[in-house]
């Protein structure tokens, strides 16, 4: 065993736990698993879980497992196994060995026969509902099975018919005879197997029982030799289980240590609900940009390290609490601040005119090329030249005929700097029969243009603009949150989640571009300067994308003129 690297931040308890183990001999080396169940597509609290495992595993120079818990046929695909391995990937994570709780089938059905024969598991033909009524309550005791005193011969023969495909579905179950008093109500006599004849993604109709859950993630981790089988904090009282299963079994038993599971505002996490929102057609599938999951996270623009960034940033803890959406905002920010190249794009136009712009012989505008910083983050990321003319685009905010004295935009007799470009100044508007500003009409002052600047004039305001003629109108898709309600899975209203959908989930627009933001690649993220983060989606074809928004910047300028009278 090598060293645990030199230490930055303090240890979580997780990790004093380990430490502990490894010195006291327990255990002589870290060996993890992220356990998915593919019932669905991985969401940003299995990101947490998986950036904790895999980052334990590389810490403490051990390995970890990806092993797919699929024991239910019900609910378990194919499709749901590759965008898992694909999502586990892309956050950068690398699998020791990959497994599937089914290869254990087979190991799992002699261990059951093991218990039956030593008199600890017997067949039981109480139907499901009357299995709960006998298990009674958190208060109360249950009561014993009329079936829990069956011989092992007898039991041993009802299993292998179970088994053999003899009796109907749900007709009896294979159960642990352990304490139907015990207060741990996991306790209680569980179900070890149910019969269901339903078609396996992975063994077909192999079989016709199936494994409960509980019967086979503990001894997956044993048979894997797991030390430390880390799982969230509702597992705690599955513990006392899975130890009973270990030692009587007499098998390999792993450490299990409980964290709790990562919560965001304004996002439901459990995969039934987001399955429900994908089956509703809430959303347009899994990897909708506006989905929690790990392949919406992506198509939304989420970069792997913004996610890995912000996992990091909320910790590992033992209680279970809620984090502000906020924070994973601010975590894609701080990442593209650093990354994305800039450009120009106006959401809302307003045409600008020069009015001495110099002109060709021919009367048309002469085009200029002015040289823009890439990212003013990271010189390496360069210049691009952008093309100016005499007609330009602006925002619509970014004029005001009647301006408050803070408004260090355009304004009638105010002057700007065009971002790239030159100092301008207002002085006429041109306004349809409403009354409604169409135009705005400026000069440039050819001595102010940036970079070559020798004018020694200031101005308090810089704003962005395109070339009309050279810009391109694209699609653009603005993502607002989801929900509407901090708190969508637990109102205590009478409403459920879908109650609060926002519906103004998305706003479809368009933006006129430059033109180098028509070569964007797929999947890359850029910023629109003084607007936000947006990425370009799948949905857009070469020469003409289509943007979704990732996050608008910080929106320091919204919040000025909401004081403003
Ligand atoms: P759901 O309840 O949404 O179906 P799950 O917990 O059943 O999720 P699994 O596929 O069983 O999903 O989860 C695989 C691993 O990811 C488990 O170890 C689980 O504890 C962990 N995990 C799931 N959700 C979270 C979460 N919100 N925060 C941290 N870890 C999580
Ligand atoms: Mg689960």
């Amino acid at each position: 065993m090598t060293d645990p690297a030199p230490e930055r931040v303090p240890k979580h308890f997780i990790e004093v736990a380990i430490d502990s183990d490894l010195a006291a001999g327990r255990f002589a080396h870290v060996a993890t698993r992220f356990p998915p169940e593919p019932n669905g597509y991985l969401h940003i609290g299995h990101a947490k879980s998986i950036f904790l495992n895999f980052g334990l595993a590389e810490k403490y120079d051990g390995t970890c497992n990806l092993r797919f818990d699929d024991t239910n046929p019900a609910k378990e695909e194919t499709e749901y196994v590759e965008s898992i391995m694909e999502d586990v990937r892309w956050l950068g994570c690398q699998w020791d060995n990959l497994h599937y709780a089914s290869d254990y089938f087979g190991q799992l059905y002699e261990w059951a026969e093991q218990l039956i024969r030593a008199g600890k598991a017997y067949v039981c033909d109480l139907s499901g509902e009357q299995t709960r009524e006998y298990r009674g309550t958190l208060t109360q005791p249950g009561r014993n099975s009329p079936h829990r005193d069956r011989s092992p011969e007898e039991n041993l023969e009802l299993f292998r018919g179970m088994r053999a495909g003899k009796y109907p579905d749900g007709s009896r179950t294979l159960r642990a005879k352990i304490d139907m008093a015990s207060p741990n109500l996991n306790l209680r006599d569980p179900v070890l197997y149910r019969i269901l004849r339903a078609t396996h993604h992975r063994t077909g109709d192999e079989w016709c029982i199936y494994p409960m859950y509980d019967w086979a993630h503990g001894q997956s981790d044993s048979l894997e030799r797991i030390t430390f089988s880390i799982c969230t904090l509702e597992f705690e009282n599955h513990r006392p289980l899975y130890d009973w299963f270990c030692t009587n079994l007499e098998i390999h038993h792993p450490r299990q240590i409980e964290f709790a599971r990562l919560n965001v505002t304004y996002m439901v996490m459990s995969k039934r609900k987001l399955l429900q929102l994908v089956k509703d057609r809430q959303v347009q599938g899994w990897d909708d940009p506006r989905m929690p999951t790990i392949s919406g996270l992506r198509r939304r623009g989420y970069t792997p390290e913004s996610i890995r960034n912000f996992c990091a940033d909320v910790g590992v803890a033992k209680f279970n609490s809620t984090i502000d959406i906020v924070r994973l905002e601010n975590a894609v920010r701080e990442h593209l601040n650093r990354i994305a190249s800039r450009h120009m794009a106006v959401l809302d136009p307003l045409r600008l005119t020069i009015t001495n712009w110099p002109k060709n012989a021919d009367g048309s505008d002469r085009v200029e090329m002015t040289q823009a910083v890439n990212n003013p983050e990271s010189p390496e990321a360069g210049v691009r030249e952008v093309p100016i003319s005499g007609s330009l685009l602006i925002e619509q905010d970014d004029f005001r005929e009647q301006a408050p004295g803070k408004f260090f935009r355009l304004k009638p007799g105010g002057a700007v700097r065009l971002r790239a470009g030159y100092i301008i100044d207002c002085h006429d508007v041109v306004k349809d029969a409403d009354g409604k500003v169409i135009e705005v009409r400026c000069t440039y002052d050819p001595a102010t243009k940036s970079g070559e600047d020798s004018s020694g004039r200031k101005v308090k305001g810089t704003i962005h603009w395109v070339s009309a003629p050279h810009a391109t109108p694209v699609e653009v898709r603005n993502y607002e949150r989801l929900f509407s309600v901090e708190n969508p899975e637990s109102c205590d209203d009478g409403k459920t989640f879908l109650d609060h959908l926002n519906p103004d989930s998305l706003r479809v627009t368009t933006a006129w571009v430059e033109p180098s933001l028509c070569d964007v690649q797929v999947g890359q993220a850029v910023q629109f300067e003084r607007l936000g983060y947006y990425v370009a989606d799948r949905d857009g074809r070469p020469g003409n994308p289509v943007f979704n928004r990732i996050v608008p910047l910080r929106d320091t300028w919204g919040k000025i003129a909401a004081k403003e009278p």
